[in-house]
């Protein structure tokens, strides 16, 4: 029988954490989980515990660690609490880490896996966003290796299989359009969160799917596969495809294109990561031929979708200038969720922040989370809510 693999789960009670768990359960001979993170949901934190067993358990709010530990007394499982038992479990040398905590909460843990050895299943976008120029230099010094779980990236990484890297013509990232792909651009103003909160094709967390909708996520993510795959920014792009079922492409000098197709479902990049270099059957639902016949794709209008047009403005250039874009959006998007800005306020505010011109030298981890934080205030005194 082959050894189980040991995964650890940074943001085990969230989306990915989901995807993830489903996954593990139905090949629960092939994996056993080391540890398992969540923010603050208790509730399901104490319920996948109870169900997987897992070796380590951190709630990141020391408030409720008493109530943890009381709750998995009978137990045995190491139950930490804090930030920085966060950290220190992302140093524990397993066969893969599932980076799943989103936004900026999650770049202490990458960044130390990264220093770690450590194979990184990587969902958390920031840790190439904002981190890109550390991380990956890192990669290389410590042997640690990226599976990107994003799944565009992870399309790319598979058509990138076996291939020299000088021989790419063009990277192309797929994006579904969301929920606004065919609303008019006068009529954009006046959209309601819940509309926003409409994905046609993939089932997210709140913040990536207003991002869908602003476009603001196909913008973030050519900044992701600019670091990721260490290429020109010219030859990275993005395009519409409203069906989700390539997911990328990649074109060769040699005139091949080489796509990735599947149904839109996180857990195929999930289970390609978990399974890697080998692939893991997890009876998914297959494409069918049938399914290919009417794909089509189209440009995207970067005057209809600005952030869009903001993060290609920003690709390639100075690491501060991403920083300060992913800070002003997390902000401008919270509150349009909230209720408190308008759905074109968002990349007015983006706009406004990346006018500021901020240019920092972001050498080390905590400029960066310093910058962000300014970047988070000067956003708020902007909106002035
Ligand atoms: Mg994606």
């Amino acid at each position: 029988m082959e050894n189980k693999k040991k995964i650890t789960i940074f943001g085990a009670t969230g989306s990915i954490g989901d995807s993830t768990l489903k996954l593990i359960e139905k090949n629960r001979n092939k994996f056993q989980i080391h540890g398992i993170t969540a923010n603050k949901n208790i509730s399901k934190l104490i319920y996948l515990s109870k169900k997987f067993k897992p070796k380590n358990v951190v709630i990141k709010d020391s408030n409720q660690y008493k109530y943890l530990k009381n709750q998995l007394s009978g137990y045995d499982i190491n139950i930490e609490c804090g930030e920085k038992s966060i950290v220190e479990l992302s140093k524990q040398k397993v066969d893969c880490v599932i980076a799943g905590i989103s936004g900026v909460a999650g770049l202490s843990s990458v960044y130390t896996a990264a220093k770690s050895g450590q194979n990184i299943a990587l969902a958390n976008k920031e840790a190439l966003i904002a981190l890109g120029h550390l991380i990956m230099p890192l990669l290389k010094k410590y042997k640690s290796k990226i599976i990107p779980i994003d799944s565009e990236h992870n399309a790319i990484f598979q058509c990138l299989k076996g291939s020299n890297l000088n021989e790419i013509d063009q990277i192309i990232l797929t994006a579904s359009g969301g929920p606004f792909l065919n609303t008019p651009i006068n009529k954009l103003d006046d959209v309601k969160v819940e509309q926003a909160l409409t994905h046609p094709k993939w089932k997210m967390g709140k913040k990536i799917t207003i991002d869908s909708a602003t476009m603001m996520n196909k913008g973030l993510e050519l900044i992701e596969a600019y670091w990721l795959f260490g290429q020109k920014k010219q030859i990275i792009k993005a395009i519409i495809h409203p069906e989700s079922i390539v997911h990328g492409l990649v074109s060769y000098i040699d005139g091949s294109l080489i796509a990735h197709l599947a149904k839109a479902d996180m857990r195929v990049p999930i289970s390609y990561a978990l399974g890697f270099p080998k692939r893991l059957d997890w009876s998914p639902e297959r494409l069918k031929i049938k399914d290919l016949n009417n794909l089509t794709f189209r440009k995207i209008n970067k005057n209809k979708f600005p952030c869009f047009a903001l993060a290609n403005e920003v690709l390639g250039g100075d690491p501060s200038s991403a920083i300060v874009l992913n800070a002003a959006n997390e902000i401008a998007v919270e509150n349009f969720l909230n209720h408190k800005i308008s759905f074109m306020k968002i990349p007015n505010l983006i706009s406004n922040c990346l006018e500021l011109n901020y240019s920092k030298n972001v050498s080390a981890l905590d400029d960066i989370i310093d910058l962000d934080r300014e970047i988070r205030q000067r956003a708020l005194q902007i909106l002035n809510v």
